[in-house]
């Protein structure tokens, strides 16, 4: 019986885990296409169209001028 308990929490605490994923999805939250970090809302709300994570977007950034530089 306690066996079967705890694997009901279990359940339940993925469940909950796949509930948060999904309302993050709705809410657009999005993830780094470099290193699959979440972009914060307030990276978002500043750049909706932002990729990247701040910190791969300034490496982005500086690899970017260094090649126009050659
Ligand atoms: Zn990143």
């Amino acid at each position: 019986m306690i066996e079967a308990a705890a694997e009901m929490v279990d359940r339940e605490r993925d469940n909950e885990i796949a509930r948060i994923q999904a309302e993050l999805a709705e809410e657009g939250e999005d993830f780094c296409i470099e290193c699959d970090d979440p972009i914060t809302p307030a990276r978002k709300a500043a750049l909706p169209s932002a990729e990247r994570c701040i910190h791969c977007q300034a490496e982005h950034e500086r690899k970017a001028r260094a090649a126009r530089h050659g």
